[in-house]
């Protein structure tokens, strides 16, 4: 049975697939430090424009984390370079930013483009782009491209496979967010002869021994406020154990996996500032403290960057904050 829309978001769908279908080149974009659902996203999408004979290019400003590498397409993504040129490309789709700006350097790239559209399921949108379809209603931006694909061909278990991965990733393995629609997809998803144990082993049971290390440092600076519960990971930690940013995967869910804790932060130290995690089990909100800081997010998953701030500082402002 097939899953049916509501009506405004129905509307949306068939108006972003007339627009793919009258078009003929796009670049498909999304968020710094890229995510599961990001990247699901991007490349079901990807795969369904070159399937209906379209010009399609994924470009990211970051590189994709290690664990998503096994996604069918995943070398197909390009990175940000100053040299990339686009001119020729009719059409920028944004997935899973909140803003333009989320899109990092790639903003530049794709901000002159004719059309821009902007496809998302934050909290808080800007609504920028020549069109855009945006309702945090839904666990993840995969499980609206799940509709996009739909209507432009059949779905594909490579397909599936990366939808699957999104709304796995985004609802944090089916904890949380999960919408009217969810299960019916998944269920759509799984009858495409896709592996789902796999999957999950593939992004969460597969922790390099560098994630472990930086675990190890990062665990020493645990600290309990009460409910809060807080960790930090300076720029000397990554070096110790060579590790990168997405090594850092899951330790913010880790503290809120602890019995008692509402809210999990996470504090990591960058080359320009301090990137901060936050994760709710649901009764406190934190894409709202995050937008206080010039952030976004969800309910329970959200974050903010503060440029050129120390650690400890930055700790300060967001543990006042939080009281
Ligand atoms: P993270 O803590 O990076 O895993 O992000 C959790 C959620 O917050 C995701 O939905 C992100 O897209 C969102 N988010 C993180 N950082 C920012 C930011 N600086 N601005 C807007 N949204 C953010
Ligand atoms: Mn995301
Ligand atoms: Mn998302």
């Amino acid at each position: 049975m097939a899953v049916k829309l509501k009506i405004k978001d129905r509307e949306k769908v068939e108006k972003i697939s007339e627009i793919l279908k009258s078009k003929n080149s796009f670049i498909i974009t999304s968020h710094v430090n890229i995510d599961g659902d990001a990247i699901g996203s991007e490349i079901a999408l990807f795969i369904a424009l070159k399937k209906i004979g379209k010009k399609v290019e994924i470009i990211n400003q970051d590189k994709i984390p290690s664990i998503f590498k096994f996604l069918p397409y995943s070398r197909a993504i390009k990175v940000f370079r100053k040299k990339i040129e686009i001119n020729n490309f009719e059409v920028g789709i944004v997935i899973d930013c909140g803003s333009l700006d989320r899109t990092g350097k790639i903003k530049e790239l794709i901000k002159n483009l004719p059309f821009i559209i902007n496809i998302d399921h934050h909290l808080t949108n800007s609504e920028f782009g020549d069109i855009n379809w945006g309702n945090p209603s839904f666990s993840s931006s995969g499980e609206m491209i799940y509709f996009i694909c739909k209507k432009l061909t059949k779905i594909n278990r490579n397909q599936a496979i990366c939808l699957y991965t999104s709304i796995l990733y985004d609802t944090c393995c089916f904890v949380h967010h999960l919408s009217d629609y969810t299960l019916d997809v998944i269920k759509d998803l799984i009858s495409k002869k896709i592996e789902p144990e796999k999957i999950a082993q593939k992004i969460f049971y597969e922790k390099s021994i560098k994630s472990v290390n930086l675990f190890k440092f990062a665990l020493e600076t645990l600290k309990f406020d009460k409910k809060i519960c807080s960790m930090k990971i300076t720029k000397e930690m990554f070096k110790k154990v060579h590790a990168k940013e997405e090594h850092t995967e899951g330790f913010v869910e880790f503290l809120i996996s602890i019995k008692g804790v509402e809210v999990g932060i996470l504090f990591k130290e960058k080359e320009n500032g301090v990137k901060v995690s936050m994760r709710s089990k649901g009764n406190i909100d934190v894409e709202n403290m995050a937008k206080k800081f010039g952030g976004g997010g969800h309910r329970e998953a959200a974050g903010c960057f503060f440029e050129n701030r120390e650690i400890e500082e930055v700790e300060h402002l967001i543990m006042k904050e939080l009281k």
